[in-house]
């Protein structure tokens, strides 16, 4: 597999959150990250149908927009009683409707969507979910690499705890008894999908 080798890495997302994430994962091994968004990058539609065509979408529009390589990041929750539901929609469901309110993203209303669709299955559905983050590198000559990595575990209701973004306060990993929102911040990425991929990630190319 390509190596990555010390200098300037593009990280090929416009979340600021995302950004300062995989600039601490990224300080160790001599890369310089610069974001999208700096570059004045323009930000491609995510219309795949997986987190993997999705990262390579924008990883690609990256490095060819800049000539150097690019880092992008897609992740969400898969729900196997909803099919793997939101899935690469995971983003999308918190999205407010012009009927719901000012315009953004609204987590809770997310997350009760999902505990919505459960319910609708009965109360014996199958609360089983995974945290799942597909990390894909993308060379200015077309060469690309992609790492995923998840985290399993099982829904909750109602959310608990503060801590975290996103659906957090619904997620319980396995072998725990607190959500994801309840955990300090290291004890979630000493085991989050974003880590697992990261870890596949540095074994591979540095
Ligand atoms: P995207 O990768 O920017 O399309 O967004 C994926 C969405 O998945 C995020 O906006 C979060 O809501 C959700 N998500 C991804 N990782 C996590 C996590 O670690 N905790 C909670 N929600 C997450």
């Amino acid at each position: 597999m390509r190596k990555l080798l010390p200098g300037k890495l593009v990280i090929a997302s416009h979340n600021q959150g995302k950004v300062r994430e995989i600039r601490a994962l990224l300080a160790p091994f001599g890369i310089e990250p610069v974001s999208a968004g700096d570059l004045g990058l323009p930000e491609p539609e995510e219309t795949g149908t997986s987190f993997a065509e999705n990262a390579l979408l924008k990883a690609h529009a990256s490095a060819q927009g800049s000539g150097l390589p690019a880092l992008a990041d897609d992740s969400g929750l898969c729900v196997a009683a909803l099919g793997g539901a939101p899935g690469v929609y995971t983003a999308d469901w918190a999205e407010r409707q012009p009927f719901e309110g000012a315009p953004g993203r609204d987590w809770y209303m997310a997350m009760g969507k999902v505990e919505g669709k459960l319910a609708e299955i009965g109360p014996d559905a199958d609360r089983f979910a995974a945290f799942v983050c597909t990390l894909a590198i993308a060379w200015p000559d077309g060469e690309e690499a992609v790492f995923e990595g998840r985290v399993e575990g099982h829904l909750t209701w109602p959310p608990r705890g503060t801590l975290g973004f996103g659906y957090d306060p619904v997620f319980v990993p396995t072998g725990g008894e607190r959500t994801f929102a309840e955990i300090a911040p290291e004890a979630k990425h000493a085991i989050s999908h974003r880590a697992d991929a990261f870890a596949k990630l540095v074994a591979a190319v540095f």
